[in-house]
């Protein structure tokens, strides 16, 4: 895989970092990577390792593009509503970058194709928003051993993780269980369009690292992205021995997919309440035992808190997960829902049933139930 004149000019900038050079290059150029859904991830991922260079790139998406896809969903024009998004995504590809193949796959990824698409590939990100192909692609992937970068999103906040075979943790081993319920998507929820523009560009260069063999992986680490604080936060995780797929006595050892779980985002499990439903439920008979945890930053918590909260920062709360008992379902509050959130989903792997996020945090609070407490 020599590189051309014309390619040699194209990424210069690439040639002149020794970190990859002539070298890496050329294992760009021979790397196969499948981006999975052709949306607000997939598109940043697909164009900047188009234009990286990365020599076959699959796009799998089903979907037509809509007008409201391109608030966020870069990959795509006004010009094009209604086409295909692989084609689409293929044809913008394409004219970005020349030198590169683009496959378009305009289906559904499911437990009879996934097995036979994944197997041409080297590599997969996830950019799906749905919650069953996201198993799906995990549990291919293990089975098959290719690297995945999975992430995802939801309003300000999202996250994202490596998985590296035959060294860290899967998708599976950090959420082990597919949610009974429907969690609300993007359609509903809304998200915040250049977010997914974050965490796609962060998958992108995931793949370029793995390719090239340079820097560290994000394996055995989930980073979480809260825009409105502007704040990424690291939680190491594990390989769980018992995980259904990665463990040492798998019980998925064939694609599976619970067709109807149609909806995703990385809050599965976690209960929402807004600032009002929260006072109404302290108010309740037996709701001021309710346990409140405040994760901010002892500089916030000091300017006003709510009476009665445990104070665990964010960043402690790996270690003293051991205030929370299990059964407690604690309410997790900060200033504005995105840390607390994540404290949820934490407090989730950790074996905390139903962990509560207070939706907005202290500042939904101090606007609709008590405007008289400060928040920092
Ligand atoms: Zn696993």
């Amino acid at each position: 895989m020599t590189l051309s004149a014309s390619e040699r000019t194209r990424y210069q900038r690439h040639l002149a970092l020794t970190e990859i050079g002539a070298a890496g290059q050329e294992k760009l150029k021979a790397a196969r990577v499948l981006i999975v859904g052709a949306g607000g991830l997939g598109s940043p991922a697909a164009l900047y390792l188009a234009a990286a260079g990365c020599g076959t790139l699959g796009l799998l998406d089903c979907d037509r593009i809509e007008l409201s896809n391109l608030q966020r969903q870069v990959l795509f024009d006004t010009a094009r509503l209604a086409e295909p998004k692989a084609e689409a995504g293929r044809a913008r590809l394409a004219a970005l970058n020349p030198e590169i193949r683009v496959i378009a796959h305009a289906l559904e990824l499911t437990s009879s194709n996934a097995r036979e698409i994944i197997a041409q590939y080297d590599l997969v990100l996830d950019g799906t928003d749905r919650l069953s192909t996201r198993y799906l692609l995990n549990d291919v992937c293990v089975i098959l051993r290719k690297p995945l970068v999975s992430a995802a999103i939801h309003r300000f906040e999202g996250q994202v993780m490596t998985y590296v075979p035959g060294e860290g943790p899967c998708y599976r081993c950090v959420f082990p269980q597919a949610p009974d319920g429907i969690v609300a998507n993007c359609a509903e929820a809304g998200v915040l369009g250049v977010l997914p523009g974050v965490l796609g560009t962060l998958e992108a260069t995931e793949a370029i690292k793995l390719i090239t063999g340079i820097g560290t992986p994000l394996s055995g680490r989930l980073l979480t992205y809260d825009a409105l604080e502007m704040r990424f936060t690291e939680f190491h995780v594990s390989r769980r021995p018992d995980c259904a797929v990665c463990g040492d006595r798998p019980t998925i050892t064939a694609p599976e997919h619970s067709e109807g779980l149609t909806v995703t985002n990385s809050t599965q499990g976690v209960q929402r309440l807004s600032a009002t439903a929260l006072r109404d439920l302290l108010a309740a008979p037996g709701g001021a035992k309710r346990l409140l945890v405040d994760v901010r930053e002892p500089s916030e918590w000091e300017v006003g808190h709510l009476e009665g909260a445990l104070h665990i920062p964010l960043g402690e709360l790996p270690a003293r997960l051991g205030e929370i008992p299990p059964d407690s379902a604690p309410v997790f509050i900060c200033r504005s829902g995105g840390r607390s959130l994540a404290a949820c989903q934490l407090a989730l792997r950790a074996g905390v049933a139903s962990p509560t996020n207070l939706e907005g945090g202290m500042r939904a609070w101090a606007a609709e139930v008590d405007p008289t407490i400060e928040v920092a």
